[in-house]
């Protein structure tokens, strides 16, 4: 019998679980296919022994009554279903021979930096001022609708200069003119790698509308694992009579005329059964570049990949989770975040050489889930996770025991490093595990294991991406790789774009 839906989601990321939870509300027959045993993507967890291992999220905006994603939370019935657990601080930066905590208020922040870098007051006042007014502007242009909305864009450069100059600059060149001291700018930078590996490569325009939200709002953490996002739009995707499929993985969007219709996948399981199933809309959580390159036939793929193969993806993560008989905090520590910035003489031109280096000198942050009660770890224990910049291209064409070796080395660098910080550390350790770009690229299917989607660079960040309606008729997108872009606010931001950008097309908005 011929599969029919309203509408089929491939891969259960975020931003596919958002849309397909969303349209599944409004009374659509949603099909999500996701190639994984779980849903969620790069928000997930795993068990080992008695741990939950958080594999991706140190922080994201809570999401309450009057702000965040609530409205679409509700619609959705799971704004009741989430524990977000506010963060102490916003990060705590260890340099070489500085240290400083970021805290949560943004006053204090500025009177603190100014007393530790007198000579660049003004450029620190500078610094929160612009962030701040970039971001209102930018909501201000965001929440005018249609003909508002055009007017705005084009009364930008008159009405709103910043955000234009910002949408071409990037954090990087704005520090560099604004501030002298190169510790103050790695102290701004110190969740930097949540938007990108190089400051000169990371549009002051997105990062300013992120940051606001963190030094407006803090962060959060989702209490018990960040799987429990997806896993709420799951269950609602389903008692909204919808259908998800794991271990099912797309290999084609079937299409009629130009247009798609349906989709191929094949069973992960042993019968590696193929089957189809059709709908009058697709909607792709899967890459871009997969889309483009495996799942469409090339030549209706062609408008796509014209518009959007030149654009330069973003790195990888790797990530170094590490169970400990001891909470961390018993042994010295007192922060959810810590960025290690440990090296001598540091300069942000050299960020991006140095998020390439070695494991004995890559920047990292430690955070330390034991500061809050993250419920990961059983009583009385700890659990951790160093994260930082990866590369694909260091690991893809290692043999099986020479990548084996690799980890275990970077594991032990960079847990030597933690121990320099905590030398009691070293004897409650229980156990060690890292994940690379390799493992990323297994796990979400995504182009070098990239967590970040296309960089997110001046001409490809926000509205230069691409949008929820692709060129080709009746497929859509939702992920990272579309506006707004990465990180779990943008992943939700972008299903919720795409839900309703559906709904607008079908007349039932
Ligand atoms: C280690 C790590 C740490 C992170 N930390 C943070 C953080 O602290 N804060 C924050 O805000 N963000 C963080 N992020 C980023 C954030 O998690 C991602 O940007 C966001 O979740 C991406 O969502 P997505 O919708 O693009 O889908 P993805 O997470 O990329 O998921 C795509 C899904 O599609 C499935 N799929 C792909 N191809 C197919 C196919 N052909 N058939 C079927 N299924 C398919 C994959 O299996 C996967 O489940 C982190 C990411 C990682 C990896």
């Amino acid at each position: 019998m011929k599969k029919q839906y309203d509408i089929i989601v491939i891969g259960s990321g975020l931003g596919g679980l958002t849309a397909g939870a969303d349209l599944a509300a409004s009374g659509k027959k949603v099909l999500v296919i996701e190639q994984h045993f779980r849903v969620g993507g790069s928000a997930t967890s795993f068990k080992r022994k008695d741990f939950i291992y958080e594999a991706g999220l140190h922080m994201t905006t809570a999401v309450k009554e009057g702000h965040g994603h609530y409205e679409l939370f509700k619609r959705c019935g799971i704004e009741n279903k989430i524990k977000f657990l506010a963060v102490p601080e916003f990060y705590h930066v260890l340099g070489y021979d500085y240290e400083f905590t970021f805290s949560n208020d943004t006053e204090n922040n500025i009177q603190r930096l100014s007393d530790m870098f007198p000579s660049d007051t003004k450029g620190i006042k500078k610094y929160f001022k612009s962030i701040f007014t970039i971001n209102d502007q930018t909501m201000m242009i965001n929440e005018r609708k249609g003909i508002k909305f055009t007017l705005s864009l084009l009364a930008s450069p008159i009405l709103y200069p910043k955000v234009l100059n910002s949408l071409f600059s990037t954090i990087g060149k704005f520090l560099d003119r604004n501030i002298k001291d190169e510790r103050l700018k790695s102290i701004l930078l110190g969740n930097m790698g949540y938007y990108g590996d190089d400051p000169f490569a990371i549009s002051l325009l997105f990062y300013a509308v992120a940051q606001a939200s963190y030094y407006r709002n803090g962060g959060a953490y989702v209490q018990g694992g960040s799987h429990q996002i997806p896993d709420a739009f799951a269950e609602s995707i389903e008692k909204n009579n919808g259908t998800i499929l794991t271990m099912q993985e797309v290999t084609k969007i079937l299409t009629q005329d130009g247009k798609a219709i349906g989709v191929e996948y094949i069973s992960k399981r042993k019968d590696a059964t193929i089957s189809q199933a059709f709908a009058p809309l697709i909607v792709a959580n899967t890459a871009i570049p997969n889309v483009t390159n495996d799942l469409l036939d090339p030549k209706v793929a062609s408008p796509i990949k014209k518009k959007f193969d030149k654009f330069k993806i973003g790195p990888s993560i790797m990530t170094v989770y590490i169970a400990l008989d001891k909470p961390l905090k018993e042994l010295g520590n007192s922060y959810y975040s810590l960025v290690f910035y440990d090296n001598e003489n540091l300069k942000i031109k050299d960020f991006a050489k140095l998020n390439h280096s070695d494991f004995s000198t890559r920047p990292f942050i430690l955070c330390d889930y034991s500061q809050l009660d993250s419920k990961l770890a059983p009583e009385g224990k700890g659990y951790l996770v160093l994260s930082l910049m990866d590369f694909l291209g260091d690991w893809e064409d290692l043999s099986e025991s020479d990548y084996k070796f690799k980890k275990k080395e970077a594991a032990e660098t960079l847990v030597e490093r933690v121990c320099k910080r905590f030398p009691e550390m070293r004897d409650h350790i229980e156990h060690v595990e890292v994940a690379t770009a390799k493992t990323m690229k297994r796990f979400l299917r995504t182009p070098g294991g990239t967590a970040y989607g296309y960089e997110n660079s001046p001409m490809q960040a926000l509205i230069f991406r691409p949008g929820a309606k692709s060129p080709i008729p009746n497929l859509y997108f939702a992920s990272a790789w579309t506006l707004p872009g990465p990180g779990f606010g943008g992943a939700i931001t972008s299903g919720d774009i795409c839900s309703a950008q559906i709904k607008n097309d079908l007349g039932i908005a």
